[in-house]
């Protein structure tokens, strides 16, 4: 079986010390392709170096260009603008505009910060709408965030079309909402939430769904797996897992979220579906062949 997480931030500096190890352990445990999604425009040339660095490893780096929605406060046209440029010199080592969305809880509490509720979702939404179209003009799929927006995103979805579609990252919600985005394409990132048993919604959707549609993510380092996940063994896998990270990093403190959590969250995931493990693996890798790489 191979893997690829389909949403890592690796260029985040709590991996910088320890990144050729984690890389290391990701190819012992067969993970071997990692999307790095960009949240901000300061991280925008570390991403893509970051591919290049790694050009000749076993384990491939495919960088994202985007701006998230919750680094875009300071941020305005000319930001857009750089984005667009970049995305448009670096067509060929980008695999998708990423990561790009809408939050409903930072549209909340934007009064802290100095800007009404409907200051900052039109703001958002500017932002939102500006880098669908980039990825429609450019034909690349889109990596979306969401939180308290499923109802905000999807006029946004069907009015742009996307052919190339992306990934509803981080997924959590019901049935109805996991299949209108299907509807239009869209492939629904599975991660940590389904390690948490109180997420009954989230799991049960999960059950249902093709498994045409899904793939798996860490989002690492954020997104903590459940502790009962990370300290059980549920799995033969699980051991040889734990043992990896273990003997490498003996010396140095993980980050709460790895991209080596993977294979966990695939455990579950297995767990909840009725498919065979070797079933699922090869239609997963094959929905992240038809997302990023045709
Ligand atoms: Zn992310």
């Amino acid at each position: 079986m191979q893997f690829s997480d389909s949403h890592c931030h690796l260029d985040d500096s709590a991996f910088t010390e320890q990144l050729p190890l984690l890389l290391a352990q990701c190819q012992q445990l067969a993970i071997n392709r990692i999307i790095v999604p960009t949240i901000a425009p300061n991280k925008f040339t570390e991403v893509l170096n970051l591919a290049k660095e790694y050009h000749s490893n076993p384990i491939k780096i495919y960088p994202c260009l985007g701006i998230h929605p919750w680094f875009l406060q300071a941020l305005d046209n000319d930001h857009l603008a750089q984005l667009s440029a970049l995305v448009d010199k670096s067509r060929h080592e980008i695999v998708a505009i990423g990561e790009i969305g809408l939050d409903g809880a930072i549209a909340k509490n934007a009064p802290t910060h100095g800007q009404t509720t409907e200051e900052n979702w039109a703001h958002q939404q500017h932002f939102f709408d500006y880098q669908l179209n980039l990825a429609k003009q450019q034909n690349l799929p889109v990596i979306v965030h969401h939180r308290q927006s499923h109802d905000k995103i999807m006029p946004f979805l069907r009015r742009y079309k996307l052919a190339k579609a992306g990934v509803i990252h981080g997924f959590s919600g019901s049935y109805q909402q996991a299949m209108s985005y299907i509807d239009l394409g869209f492939k629904l990132g599975i991660g940590s939430t389904i390690t948490y048993s109180r997420a009954k919604k989230t799991i049960n959707t999960v059950k249902r769904l093709p498994l045409e549609s899904l793939v798996i993510e860490t989002d690492a380092p954020s997104m903590p797996l459940s502790k009962e996940v990370l300290s059980n063994a549920i799995s033969p896998y699980s051991e040889s897992t734990t043992q990896g990270v273990k003997q490498g990093a003996e010396n140095v403190t993980l980050p709460v979220n790895s991209p080596v959590n993977l294979i966990k969250i695939f455990e579950v995931l297995v767990t909840i579906r009725a498919e065979s493990a070797e079933q699922i693996a090869q239609q997963l890798e094959r929905n992240i062949a038809q997302l990023f790489f045709t």
